[in-house]
């Protein structure tokens, strides 16, 4: 049997580059005492067995990446741990996301940070469930506590993340074709996301999508909306824009935007 452990010193995420030291400090104090507890109840209920090194760290949240031993025999699997961050900047924005979703009603407060961060893990983690129940790529969600979210890992055996879209290298003599599929599955996968899931992505780019083997993986949905929300549409015009900025950029010969959104819409 494994011993369970939270091990932040021992980083195997090769990922890392020298500047980075700077966020990775920020990293580790994100886990203060709360944080350490939570993962620890996480290990104990059996979610996961060690959390390792950040996968990303960011303004808003840290991701780690995590491994769980299962009590039989079978294949330890990879999680994702994303840890949101108390910090007062960065979020003052983000309350027009809450405002308006009915399941927030009256629930959150602009004065309350740590109930505000709760909140962005809990949403996030619907949204998931949501996405993921049908069919479209995404982490697995996997539990949620307080502002700590579990999921799947999105990547490979020896803990490498999947890419960024940003990032993908499409290889091949079919690049080109390869770059007008992604976009066709992009669209189909923005209206399968309004019309099945209804939701709207609201921060949707090449930031937020991974690539791996010819797939699109959906992540980052805390801000996500339901399609009803007052700002909804306004937010689905902006991820369509993003959507069709890179696009555009990688050579592919983009639809208009009036006519995404119709076909998104409709
Ligand atoms: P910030 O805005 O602070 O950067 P964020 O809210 O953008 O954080 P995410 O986009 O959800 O956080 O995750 C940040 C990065 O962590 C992603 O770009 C991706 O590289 C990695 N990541 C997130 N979730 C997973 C996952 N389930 N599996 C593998 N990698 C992940
Ligand atoms: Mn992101």
């Amino acid at each position: 049997k494994h011993a369970s452990k939270i091990r932040l010193d021992n980083v195997k995420q090769s990922q890392v580059r020298e500047k980075d030291k700077a966020d990775r400090a920020t990293a580790e104090l994100v886990l203060d005492n709360r944080t350490r507890m939570i993962l620890l109840q996480m290990i104990n209920r059996g979610f996961v067995s060690e959390v390792h090194g950040a996968i990303s760290t960011g303004k808003e949240a840290n991701v780690y990446g995590a491994v769980l031993y299962p009590e039989n025999a079978d294949e330890p699997t990879q999680k994702a741990i994303k840890v949101y961050k108390t910090a007062i900047l960065g979020f003052k924005d983000r309350e027009r996301y809450i405002t308006g979703d009915h399941r927030f009603k009256g629930g959150v407060g602009k004065g309350n940070n740590r109930k505000m961060i709760e909140a962005w893990a809990q949403k996030e983690f619907r949204n998931l469930n949501r996405i993921y129940d049908n069919g479209i790529p995404c982490p697995e969600p996997i539990t949620y506590k307080k502002h700590v979210l579990v999921m799947g890992f999105l990547g490979d055996k020896r803990g490498y993340a999947y890419p960024r879209l940003r990032d993908a290298r499409l290889v091949g003599d079919n690049v080109e074709e390869q770059w007008h599929s992604l976009y066709v599955k992009l669209l189909g996968i923005m209206r399968r996301l309004y019309q099945v899931c209804e939701l709207v992505h609201a921060d949707l780019s090449e930031y937020n999508i991974l690539y791996h083997d010819k797939e699109l993986y959906i992540i980052d949905v805390s801000q996500s909306v339901g399609h009803d929300h007052p700002r909804a549409l306004e937010f689905l015009r902006m991820d369509i824009k993003n959507v069709g900025d890179y696009f555009r950029r990688q050579g592919v010969d983009t639809l208009q935007d009036r006519t995404v959104f119709n076909f998104i819409t409709a």
